[in-house]
């Protein structure tokens, strides 16, 4: 019986790496990240004078995205006066292109089997003591009625393990079975209205369907670029062995009529400037190749896991001086695009990271298989889940602690209803038109969910954001004033999902 499971998986996997699908995105035979040239224009770069570093950062103020060279020497800046500019800039540019708006989503982990064996990760394949879960649809209903109903989330981003248990058809019908999912709220109703996907590669073929099932944005993160440091970390004859395949899934996915694609790396693998310098690379390509660069850029640090000795032995750990860094170089090298930082970082060092650019974060998160419908169980069990988180608050702290810093939490999903995606957001994002309409979502979003589900300091912390953001509205854009005092009545009346 063992031996013929072990077989359909075997089969299975070998069949899901189309090499043609990569080959056509080779140019003369090579992919897009140069190791040596990285390495040579890092070794290379000297630190730059105050005037060039000043206007590298005019530049990014103009929303364009910059070169190797010049992230390079931003890389290499030593004076600290001059990485607060680099800072003040970031968070000059995050305003510009996003305004004071925080996005908010939950991670929502449906299965935990996988086929991979990667060296940092508690559910790699070989790590017999994690407990493997794999929810029904059922199940996939119950996580969902919590994440909408109880605690007020919009917005997911599903995670899968690589396997033919949680292939294509479990991802669809897990997806549609969460958007099915409409629960009553103290005013309103609650539903999931956008589902991202962070899951592994797939063909062209497939993520045509993925996104006929309503993706959101489609998350594969490379971890590392380098590719002696991949191949060391994702043994050779697994799937994730195959660095190419995994490299050009945001091209497959762009081609496939998927415009929202998010990259990034696992920051503790390599080294960190590497990776900054490869991430921009990434983006060059995708906005060179196909028309259109990342939505969004994560940049998860490694944490402990399980029975995964690597998380505490690699050489690349990066400190916490050098992920600030890290963001505020990669929030000026692609200025438009959405940035994410995660509850695996403390709550203080979510405070400290949040001004350098952030534009979306996760909160009330759980990462065990089935975990939000277990309000009573820990928030977190070594054995159950795929590292260990370094805030767990809920939706309702957070939301709080960002109002008191003076952002408005947003929950709108309207964007991609409406067509605003890929390229169009791009242009939009650019120019800083998509503000116009993201302002006028947040309010009317943020106004849902503190009626919802806000407890009494929250909304105590939230009515003011509100008033200012009216007050705005009414200042810089009388044209659709009226039909917005309309859309913001009929939600404190109690209707729901009303946007731009
Ligand atoms: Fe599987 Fe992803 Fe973990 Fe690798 S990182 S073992 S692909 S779940």
């Amino acid at each position: 019986m063992i031996t013929t499971m072990t077989e359909e998986i075997k089969t299975w996997e070998a069949e899901r790496i189309r090499q043609d699908q990569i080959d056509r995105y080779l140019k003369r035979g090579r992919d897009f990240i140069p190791d040596d040239e990285i390495e040579a224009r890092l070794a290379g770069a000297v630190c730059p004078d105050a005037s060039w570093v000043r206007e590298i950062l005019a530049k990014a103020m103009e929303i364009q995205t910059l070169s190797p060279d010049e992230t390079a020497a931003l890389l290499a800046v030593r004076n600290p006066e001059l990485w607060r500019e680099m800072e003040e800039a970031g968070a000059k540019i995050k305003n510009k292109v996003y305004d004071n708006r925080i996005v908010t989503f939950a991670p929502l982990y449906l299965s935990n089997h996988c086929v991979n064996n990667c060296a940092y990760c508690g559910l790699r394949r070989d790590n017999e003591v994690i407990h493997r879960n794999r929810l029904t649809q059922d199940e996939v209903r119950a996580e969902t009625e919590a994440l909408a109903g109880r605690i007020g989330h919009k917005r997911l981003i599903v995670v899968y393990g690589e396997h033919p248990d949680s292939g294509l058809d479990y991802i669809t019908e897990t997806m549609r079975t969460i958007y099915r999912v409409k629960v009553k709220t103290r005013r309103g109703w609650g539903a999931i209205r956008r589902v991202n996907v962070n899951a592994a590669p797939m063909a062209v073929e497939e993520l045509k369907e993925l996104g006929s099932a309503g993706l959101g944005t489609y998350q594969v993160f490379q971890e590392t670029y380098h590719k002696k440091t991949y191949a060391r970390l994702h043994p050779k004859g697994t799937l994730k062995g195959n660095y190419l395949w995994r490299l050009y899934s945001m091209h497959r996915a762009l081609e496939a009529g998927v415009d929202d694609v998010g990259v990034g790396v696992l920051f503790g693998l390599g080294d960190w400037r590497f990776e900054v310098m490869a991430l921009l690379y990434h983006a060059i390509e995708l906005e060179a190749a196909m028309g259109i660069g990342p939505h969004t850029i994560s940049f998860p640090r490694m944490e402990p896991a399980a029975n995964t000795p690597f998380t505490a032995s690699s050489r690349h750990q990066v400190s916490d001086a050098d992920f600030q860094r890290a963001i505020t170089v990669l929030r000026l090298a692609v200025p438009y695009t959405g940035m994410i930082l995660t509850a695996r970082e403390n709550a203080a060092m979510r405070r400290s990271l949040m001004p350098l650019g952030i534009t979306q974060t996760d909160a009330s998160s759980r990462i065990k298989v089935g975990a939000y419908g277990e309000a009573d169980q820990p928030a977190q069990e070594g054995d159950r889940q795929q590292f260990q988180l370094g805030d767990t608050r809920s939706l309702d702290e957070v939301v709080r602690e960002l109002a008191q810093m003076g952002y408005i939490t947003s929950f709108c999903t309207a964007g991609y209803r409406c067509g605003r995606t890929g390229k169009c957001i791009m242009d939009l994002l650019r120019s800083g038109q998509e503000g116009k309409f993201c302002k006028l979502n947040a309010v009317l979003t943020f106004r849902e969910w503190l009626d919802d589900f806000a407890s009494p300091e929250t909304k105590v912390a939230g009515e003011p954001i509100v008033e200012r953001e009216i007050g705005e509205i009414r200042a810089r854009m009388p044209k659709v004033l009226e039909q917005f005092m309309d859309h913001y009545r009929r939600t404190s009346g109690g209707e729901r999902d009303l946007y731009f």
